[in-house]
């Protein structure tokens, strides 16, 4: 029987993970919940997220990567055995080769930690790519050319802003303001604007359903029910399109300062090639509405969407898997 190869998108929100020959066979919430009397872990993935603001004072519900580093590295290394095993179980995997993408943040001791972990799981090999990397690949990008390739990652921790050319990174830069932060940035505003607290998935929801940041209409309306901060009882209220580009309007902003940062670092020759080529956005944030025709009145040159800005990245595993020379060159120089 053949060995096969795993790709895995260790994401700040979402864990994907694809196997040679079949695509992605997992894809949850990088969520557990844990007993906080007894530390006991509860419940892993989706069926931890489902427990999101229902849970009991003694349950708690963790991210352990949240922000784009790992914050909790114990909980992190159970999440990643429990996926694993459980790919490794229905597809009767014995030692497998082990493609990991991590968050771009993460040191390099981290990395080590989670290269260790994943060979704790029986595998043969483990390779830790970069994430942009691995997204430009996934969105179909020739990265071996000496051509410039931009991609912006907007996830739910960390929005990744890179420049390849060459295989390699040529400028870039990660910030904490990303799927996490727009979800923050609508409670808050109705929690100011209208005296009602709202949980986070609500708000997520109002985020992926309901939020335009592009000529947003004003009259275009939502019921959002929570919790009335000066009674305490439940209540609901309307919001319009236009409270939600209010809303997200400072987070936005700055993921286009950030963007334009990286391409003020950039040589003059590979901006040259991104007036002609674009840049590509990807990861869950990037679906936001409005926010593809926002990024390109602001930079004046072509802005590509990912087919599929969710599992670029977990694609981009996929493929690299095949090219196990290209990812042996990189590992050796870890
Ligand atoms: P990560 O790589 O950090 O795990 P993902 O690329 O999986 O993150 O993206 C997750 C983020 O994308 C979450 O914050 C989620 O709310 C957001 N998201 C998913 N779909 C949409 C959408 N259609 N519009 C706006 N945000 C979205
Ligand atoms: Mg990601």
């Amino acid at each position: 029987m053949f060995s096969k190869d795993i790709g895995i998108d260790l994401g700040t929100t979402n864990v994907l993970i694809y196997i040679s020959g079949k695509g992605v066979v997992l894809d949850e919430p990088s969520i557990l919940t844990v007993d906080t009397d007894t530390k006991k872990v509860l419940a892993v993935g989706q069926e931890a997220k489902e427990m999101l603001g229902r849970t009991p004072d003694k349950i708690k519900v963790v991210r352990p990567m949240k922000d784009g580093v790992i914050a909790d590295f114990e909980l992190t290394e159970i999440m990643l055995n429990t996926f694993i095993k459980k790919v490794k179980g229905k597809n009767l995997l014995r030692r497998p080769r082990i493609l990991i993408c991590c968050p771009t943040n993460i040191t390099q001791v981290e990395k080590n930690a989670i290269r260790e972990a994943a060979e704790r799981t029986g595998a043969r090999k483990v390779y830790i790519e970069e994430e942009p990397k691995v997204a430009a690949v996934g969105a179909g990008m020739d990265i071996s050319k000496p051509t410039a390739n931009m991609i912006v990652d907007i996830g739910g921790g960390t929005t990744d802003i890179a420049v390849l050319s060459m295989n390699n990174i040529v400028s870039s830069t990660s910030i904490r303001i990303a799927g996490n932060k727009l979800d923050e940035d609508i409670i808050k505003y109705i929690k100011s604007k209208h005296r009602i607290l709202v949980g986070e998935k609500t708000a997520e929801r109002i985020k992926i359903d309901f939020a335009n940041i592009y000529k947003p209409s004003k009259k275009q309306k939502l019921e959002v029910k929570g919790r009335n901060v000066d009674t305490g009882l439940p209540d609901s209220i309307e919001i319009t399109e236009e409270d939600t580009k209010n809303a997200l309007k400072e987070s936005v902003d700055k993921i286009i300062k950030a963007v334009k940062e990286v391409l003020e670092d950039t040589p003059p020759e590979l901006s040259a090639d991104i007036v002609d080529r674009g840049l590509i956005i990807t990861g869950g944030g990037s679906s936001l509405k409005g926010f593809r025709d926002l990024l390109q009145d602001e930079l004046k040159i072509p802005i590509l969407t990912a087919k599929d800005p969710l599992r670029c990245v977990v694609e981009g595993a996929g493929l690299l898997l095949n090219d196990i020379d290209l990812l042996e060159k990189d590992n050796e120089l870890d």
